[in-house]
């Protein structure tokens, strides 16, 4: 499927939803950190600088149509570096109502721009998220370093495009 016709299948609420997570993903982190799950290991400290936690969220249809955008809880403080990563996996805030959603439609999540030592986030989606892909219609990750909204699915990445052109109404 064409990029632009895939950005266009994202509602201008959801946009709208994930500028906000890219703007908080470089800003200290707000509200309790995800922490615990497969693979987490140790305290869940929280980005009190910014550029090193992930945000993101997903969205969907109830039954009668209407649309539910949910910004997930953010992830634990990360710093990227050699054999380690950071991978996030968006679960809503608010479970209670993303549980009235009946056709989850997509997901998204930001990968930060924090550099230490060096290392960075990769700002494409990461082998972990392709993997995960299969659950969603859509799936994005953004890259607050190089600005771009990638779209993949259980392939790989489909395509990227210029955060700002995704963004504009
Ligand atoms: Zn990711």
């Amino acid at each position: 499927m064409h990029i632009k016709k895939l950005a266009a299948e994202v509602p201008a609420k959801v946009k709208s939803a994930i500028g906000d997570s890219v703007a908080a993903s470089s800003q200290p982190t707000v509200g309790q950190p995800k922490c615990g799950g497969a693979g987490f290991i140790g305290p869940c400290p929280i980005d009190a600088v910014g550029n090193f936690h992930e945000t993101g969220g997903g969205w969907g249809h109830r039954s009668d149509g209407s649309l539910v955008v949910a910004p997930a809880t953010p992830g634990p403080n990360c710093v990227p570096g050699p054999g380690k990563t950071c991978d996030y996996y968006p679960l809503p805030q608010d479970q209670d109502d993303w549980n009235t959603v009946k056709y989850p439609a997509g997901q998204w999540h930001v990968h930060p721009a924090g550099v230490a030592n060096g290392e960075g986030w990769a700002q494409g989606p990461t082998d972990k998220d392709v993997e995960g892909a299969a659950a969603w219609p859509i799936n994005i990750v953004v890259g607050a370093a190089d600005k771009q909204v990638y779209f993949f699915g259980p392939s790989g990445v489909i395509g990227n495009m210029n955060l700002k052109d995704f963004l504009k109404k």
